[in-house]
């Protein structure tokens, strides 16, 4: 008998107490939270998962396939009677309003789901990185996470490898660039110890390929990983890439796999807009011993607007300056003072054709020291040729001086400017590297 005083907020409210202690907290604010209920009879209760068609049927999904069982002895309890689930969700709308904000000793265990922000900005990857997390192979493979520098991809792969392994203690994770795959790969052909790289690649239960642009252009390093990906899929193991544009989207990537890593699901990554920056300053800020007033918080989020990186760089500035003034107060005084130079536009730094290089080298993951050695191949002249455009530019330094520094003569540089100059124009992608690295090169 339906009792006469049942009202589903109430059954639904009773339902997620029970369901808050037997969940981990990130998988209820994400999953569990935001449903609302909708209706209930003698027989059935009707759910609704809000965030539209790509977040709604991710937590339908995740609710149907991981939570229903849970839910309906839940029900059970606290209605006396057996009560079946619906779940629906909203196929248009963004709908995101009220939708709550986690081997080898190669996890970084500072990255988890609870010290990541979630804003509209990230929302759907965040989703979607917790559901592999939660049940891997089943759903979305391959997770593609794509987006710029300093949105977080980073974080959420190594979240997804602490959250698996820290509910599957003994399967092994593997947490990898495509860098460290490429230069492993190499050495292992050179060592002939080509059948320990497959098997150390090939028998993880989750693969977490950091970076994965980065494979495009390398010949056997695109190949090796086409049949690890395979052997990984085929066995119904978990893979997630992660890559600063769309696999479409990037030049010289074989079609093959091009194919594969659209074959699960896409999640982007956007720069977070205001509230969400002023969130994360506040979740950043919660351990450290200083007071700051919402107002600074929002100097910051105001002035800091390209990605999380950038904001955390404040924030330590703003730290570092306290500690020289012995104060654990931020006064708005000492937030300007702190931040006056990275707001600027002028450099700061006192820039060098070796800054350069330097910068160059490590946005390239290159050893120190290879744009001036005597190699050419294009793994090394093509960064080589973008940090001698860039001298050009910015410091508007002569062919001579700049062949001096990068030990080449002054015919040479030439040729590479020109040749860059044309690129530039034709390729907006290469402009917005070479725009990144400026910025990191007038960073100090
Ligand atoms: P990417 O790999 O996309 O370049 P990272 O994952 O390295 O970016 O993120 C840069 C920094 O910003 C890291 O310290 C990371 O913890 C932090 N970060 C990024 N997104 C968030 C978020 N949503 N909440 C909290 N911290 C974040
Ligand atoms: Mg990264």
């Amino acid at each position: 008998m339906l009792k006469t005083t049942e009202n589903v907020n109430d059954v639904w409210d009773g339902v997620r107490a029970q369901l808050k202690d037997e969940m981990s907290s990130v998988a209820f604010d994400t999953w569990i939270k935001p449903v609302v209920p909708v209706e209930l009879n003698e027989v059935k209760i009707k759910l609704r998962v809000p965030g539209g068609l790509q977040k709604g049927s991710l937590g339908k999904s995740m609710i149907m396939s991981k939570y229903r069982s849970l839910i309906e002895s839940s029900l059970k309890n606290v209605t006396g009677r057996t009560v079946d689930l619906d779940v629906c969700f909203e196929e248009t709308g963004a709908g995101a309003t009220g939708d709550p904000i986690t081997f080898e000793g190669m996890l970084n265990s500072k990255y988890t789901f609870e010290n990541f922000v979630v804003g509209n900005n990230n929302n759907l990857a965040h989703a979607a990185s917790l559901a592999v997390a939660e049940s891997p192979g089943h759903k979305y493979n391959p997770l593609f996470i794509y987006g710029g520098s300093g949105l977080g991809k980073t974080h959420l792969l190594h979240a997804i490898g602490n959250y698996y392994l820290t509910n599957n203690p003994g399967k092994k994770v593997l947490y990898t660039t495509s860098e460290k795959f490429t230069y492993e790969l190499i050495n292992a052909i050179r060592e002939k110890t080509n059948q320990e790289f497959r098997n150390r690649h090939r028998t993880v239960d989750l693969l977490l390929l950091d970076d994965v642009q980065f494979l495009a252009s390398r010949v056997t390093a695109q190949e090796e990983f086409f049949h690890t990906f395979n052997a990984l899929y085929e066995s119904g193991k978990q893979i997630v890439l992660t890559s600063d544009r769309l696999p479409s989207e990037t030049p010289h990537l074989e079609d093959r796999l091009k194919t594969r890593f659209q074959m699960g699901l896409l999640a982007d990554l956007q720069p977070p807009e205001f509230e969400t920056r002023v969130a994360i300053l506040k979740s950043k800020v919660e351990n450290e011993y200083f007071t700051f007033d919402e107002e600074i918080m929002e100097y910051v989020a105001n002035n800091v607007t390209s990605n999380v990186r950038d904001l955390e760089g404040a924030l330590k500035r703003i730290l570092a300056y306290a500690g020289i003034e012995r104060t654990n107060t931020i006064s708005m005084e000492l937030a300007q003072k702190a931040l006056k130079e990275i707001i600027s536009t002028l450099p700061q730094r006192n820039i060098t054709t070796a800054v350069i290089i330097d910068e160059v080298e490590k946005y390239y993951h290159l050893p120190k020291g290879s744009l001036i050695t005597k190699k050419r191949s294009n793994d090394i002249a093509y960064p080589r040729h973008i940090a001698m455009y860039i001298s050009r530019v910015i410091l508007d330094a002569s062919y001579s001086k700049i062949g001096e520094d990068f030990r080449r003569d002054h015919s040479t540089v030439m040729n590479a400017v020109k040749k860059m100059k044309k690129l530039v124009t034709e390729n907006p992608e290469l402009q917005a590297s070479i725009d990144e690295l400026v910025t990191n090169i007038k960073r100090d």
